[in-house]
């Protein structure tokens, strides 16, 4: 078949790869019904993180299953699933706490971004609906993947509550789901920091009451000043950023929470600020297979839409222009059709 390959930085080529087949008892084969690409896989393809040699690119995937390992047992071929971009056994220590994405078995999802694709841990990992569900949920169903369930962990980790004050920092597509999530928990108020007009305007649709234009000092002025100087007690760092960690910090109440997900580029703590702070940090790679069952029956009852986030929609043949696409944000996200 052929397959996403990323060779090195700025270049990535829909080229000819072998078939994935099971190679462990506990793999399935799904057929893709949409893939697309993530803003994390935006980093090696500006060079900002190690790479060796070529990579079959892709974690977010949902799809029918067309073949099982033998000691598969809770899927089966012909259903439809749906799975995390961390792959988990769904039993250990970690999982059995919530922490799937630390699982003692985990590993990463590769190679999605192809109309086949290979899943590890098929029971821990994947989680099938009752029906097949219509063309039109494929992209909410997508997005439940990595990027709602990222979003979705940001809020979470940030103790986000029925009537609280959450700021959320980055417009990307998992910013913008992190204030689906928010107003999902219940938030009263959710402040978006954002300087681009459509994304302001998806953050407001999603449940933002508030834009911030303004970034660093100004930015966390205004907040400040829209909080009566008191700051907000969730804050969803979605960037991963020097600058970003530090308008999160500087926008948290003491006491408040923190969640942050964008993985950390150029990112450190001094230690004795941290302590006088008093924030609590939680972040890290998202635990999203916790959250798949409850996320993927709010798109299916259609109490959200969260593949609204995808403005952007190639054949996956066109997967490079897909991510030259993100790269010069002329693009939120890239969804890539897989049916031939
Ligand atoms: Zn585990």
């Amino acid at each position: 078949m052929y397959a996403t390959v990323m060779h090195g930085p700025g270049d990535v080529r829909y080229e000819q790869v072998s078939d994935p087949r099971i190679e462990k008892p506990t793999d399935a084969i799904i057929k893709l019904s949409a893939t697309c690409i993530c803003g994390s896989d935006l980093w090696p393809y500006r060079g900002l993180s190690e790479r060796n040699g070529p990579a079959h690119m892709g974690h977010e995937y949902c799809g029918v299953v067309v073949e099982v390992g033998s000691e598969v047992k809770t899927v089966k071929p012909g259903q439809f699933v749906v799975g995390s971009f961390c792959l988990s056994d769904n039993t250990c220590p970690h999982c059995a706490f919530g922490f799937h994405s630390s699982c003692q078995q985990g590993e990463f999802m590769t190679g999605a971004q192809a109309p086949y694709a290979r899943v590890p841990l098929a029971d821990g990992t994947l989680v099938a609906t009752v029906e097949m569900p219509d063309a039109d949920m494929i992209p909410h169903m997508l997005a439940v993947s990595d990027v709602l369930g990222t979003g979705w962990y940001a809020a979470d980790a940030a103790q986000v509550r029925k009537g609280g004050t959450v700021v959320v920092v980055g417009d990307g597509a998992v910013g913008l789901m992190g204030v689906l999530a928010a107003s999902q928990m219940g938030a009263e108020r959710i402040i978006a920091m954002s300087r681009h007009a459509t994304r302001q305007q998806l953050a407001r649709e999603f449940g933002a009451t508030d834009i911030v234009a303004e970034r660093g000092a100004d930015g966390i002025a205004r907040i400040m000043d829209l909080t009566d100087g008191v700051g907000a007690e969730s804050v969803l760092e979605c960037v991963g950023m020097g600058e970003s960690m530090d308008q999160a910090m500087g926008v948290c109440r003491p006491g408040g929470a923190i969640g942050y997900v964008g993985v950390p580029h150029g990112v450190s703590f001094d230690g004795q600020k941290l302590f006088f702070s008093q924030r609590r940090m939680l972040g890290g790679p998202a635990p999203v297979r916790r959250f798949l069952p409850d996320l993927m029956d709010r798109v299916l009852k259609g109490a959200i839409r969260p593949g609204k986030v995808f403005d952007l929609v190639l054949p996956i043949a066109q997967v490079a222009e897909g991510y030259r696409a993100m790269d010069e944000r002329r693009a939120i996200k890239t969804l890539l059709r897989v049916d031939e």
